[in-house]
């Protein structure tokens, strides 16, 4: 998600923030600022807006101290705003605090500093932070050099969700402190000077040493050391890593693409989607999303509006609004539905995904349904982006910026949601059904599951390596299976240029078996042992043609005779997409690199789709 730079040094720390945030803006932030730590105390500066904004406020100049902290936002909590933006600080500046992450139980910590007289000015979650750290601070009474580190992690053992945060301090002017859990950091070590950055590039050309931080390690940052420290305030031994990167590579983590970071990232995105709105307990509840029971017991109808990838994510997650929910649910590609004159009225509720919030198809589908009464619910990842504004209900996935054109975790993080809230329906509509309880085990468990599934990387590479010449490829499945193979069929035309034509593995004899030949490439996904031995014959039906065969499957499909099989973790065939993809999009990226193509910035097609 967002940025973090920090110096500590003997030079002006400004424009080395300003540089770093600069080289962190091609994710595409929405609000920007800096604070340092100066004679007169911390002075903060910040506002709404890129980089360019942030250098042209006025006070900017003014800032000359060698101690600062800086962050461009990709709001989770409360729009864009100036007030919004970090730093953050408490009532008086003691504590200023850039955070990257989430803290899931911030509306608990707001109510109990609430009572214990600390006002908020912000709508972020980030805000409980520096003033938990003041409350700590100023319920200790012990006054020793550690007293500021004991109240961060008096107010971090506090904290449930992700955060890497960097905090300044009147009480500690010549330190700061730095920690993180789940979202990342990183210092580089210098002569007499300490960086720190969410990403390595964005300090790399200060650098290549650097301190690999690890979750809840308490680092306190002189300009000439890094003290480190573990949870219970004991001393940690650690070493520094030689980076050798030259620094565009690095703007990718050491990934070749930005596709391929996106894909290694969907357990993190994931677990960012699940967020507190399915706990470990099993409760479920998403914000922002108050429908009665009375409203939902009303419809008759729940349609899913999206286009392209997002379209493919309702049609993965129809099944379950069906099964959940007992209601009738249509999945409609936008383009087609706001020219058909589609049956909607007030006992509709119309569900649009948009992983930019800015697809113009879309948006057109939405004011059609609101003209014509329906409720219309925006699933997006684009805080404020304009269906967002225009929708009744926003749901945002939080998958964190993506840069690759062709959508990977965008759409698991969709389909990750949708699925949440087809169980958050079934609850409030109060559904029993078994399903529920197993599903939601299911999806809390899917963020270590997809770092197995990526563990097939290296087969699918070697498949890619014999297939790369192809001109057609089909993909064969049934059920919920044929809605993961039309994504993975996009996945491979969009990035291969290589034709390929997703099937229901039943409908190909109607007529498209026609054009399967010797050596022609069939890949397919088993993931429903219901419908299994359906499948297996009709790839047996196109193996006596000659194709060469590809199969994703979690079942023991015993020795099977297809060129190469692939295992992924088991899960409910319910919300099977999410890991089935996972090797496809594998195989769409290493085909398209064995064409030598350019992955990221693929021919005729644009991220966000504003036109229609
Ligand atoms: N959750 C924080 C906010 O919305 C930080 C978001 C970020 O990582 O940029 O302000």
């Amino acid at each position: 998600m967002c940025g973090i730079v920090g110096y500590i040094g003997n030079k002006k720390a400004k424009p080395i923030l300003i540089n770093g945030l600069l080289r962190l803006e091609y994710r595409g932030y929405d609000s920007a600022g800096v604070a340092t730590v100066e004679k007169n105390g911390i002075n903060v500066v910040k506002t709404k807006g890129r980089v360019a904004a942030l250098e042209s406020v006025e006070a900017i100049d003014s800032l000359e101290g060698s101690i600062g902290i800086a962050h461009t936002r990709w709001a989770t909590h409360g729009k864009p705003s100036d007030e919004n933006s970090h730093p953050h600080t408490d009532k008086n500046k003691n504590f200023a605090v850039v955070h990257n992450g989430v803290i899931e139980n911030y509306n608990e910590l707001r109510e109990f500093l609430g009572k214990n007289g600390y006002t908020f000015y912000s709508q972020t979650d980030t805000e409980v932070v520096p003033n938990l750290i003041d409350y700590y601070y100023n319920n200790d009474s012990i006054n020793d050099d550690k007293k500021v580190l004991r109240a961060v992690v008096s107010a971090c053992n506090d904290l449930h969700g992700s955060f890497a945060l960097e905090i300044i301090s009147t009480y500690l002017p010549e330190k700061m402190i730095v920690v993180r859990k789940d979202s990342p950091l990183v210092i580089g070590k210098a002569n007499g000077e300490n960086y720190i950055s969410s990403d390595i590039p964005a300090i790399l050309s200060y650098t290549k040493d650097f301190y690999l931080l690890e979750d809840l390690e308490y680092v306190v940052l002189s300009r000439d050391s890094a003290e480190f420290y573990d949870e219970n305030l004991k001393p940690i031994n650690k070493q520094v890593v030689n980076i050798d990167w030259n620094a565009s590579a690095a703007e990718k983590d050491g990934y070749d693409d930005f596709m391929l970071k996106e894909i290694f990232e969907q357990p993190k995105s994931i677990r960012e989607t699940i967020g507190s709105r399915l706990t470990q307990d099993g409760i479920c509840s998403i914000e922002n999303l108050e429908l009665s029971k009375e409203y939902l017991s009303s419809l008759n109808k729940i349609y899913i509006v999206a286009c392209g990838t997002a379209m493919h994510a309702g049609l993965a997650v129809k099944p379950l609004f069906e099964k959940l929910c007992h209601i009738q649910t249509e999945v409609d590609i936008a383009s087609e539905f706001r020219y058909r004159d589609p049956l909607i009225d007030e006992k509709s509720l119309v569900i649009f995904i948009s992983q930019s919030g800015e697809t113009a198809d879309t948006i057109a589908a939405l004011k059609l349904s609101k003209s014509k009464g329906a409720k219309t619910l925006a699933i997006s990842n684009v805080i404020g982006s304009s269906i967002t504004r225009e929708a009744d209900y926003t749901v945002y996935t939080h998958a964190g910026p993506e840069i690759a054109v062709a959508s990977t975790k965008a759409y698991t993080s969709q389909v990750v949601l949708m699925s949440i809230v087809a169980i958050y329906f079934a609850e409030i509509l109060g559904i029993k059904s078994d399903l529920i309880p197993e599903l939601k085990k299911d999806i809390l468990a899917l963020p270590a599951k997809v770092e197995t599934a990526l563990k097939t990387a290296d087969s699918i590479k070697t498949f890619a390596k014999k297939v790369y010449t192809e001109k057609d490829v089909f993909f064969l499945g049934r059920g919920i299976d044929y809605a993961a193979v039309m994504e993975a069929s996009l996945k491979l035309k969009e990035i291969s240029y290589i034709h390929s034509e997703a099937y229901a593995a039943g409908e190909l004899k109607h007529g498209t078996i026609a054009l399967i030949e010797k050596g022609i490439t069939v890949v397919s996904i088993m993931t429903d042992s219901s419908l299994t031995p359906k499948t297996i014959s009709n790839l047996q039906e196109v193996i006596t043609r000659g194709a060469k065969t590809l199969v994703v499957t979690n079942q023991d499909l015993g020795d099977k005779v297809f060129d190469n099989l692939i295992k992924i973790p088991e899960t409910s065939p319910l919300i099977s997409p999410i890991l089935s993809v996972i090797p496809l999009q594998l195989f769409a990226y290493y085909i398209s690199k064995e064409k030598g193509l350019d992955v990221d910035k693929p021919r005729n097609l644009a991220k966000s789709v504003t036109v229609e």
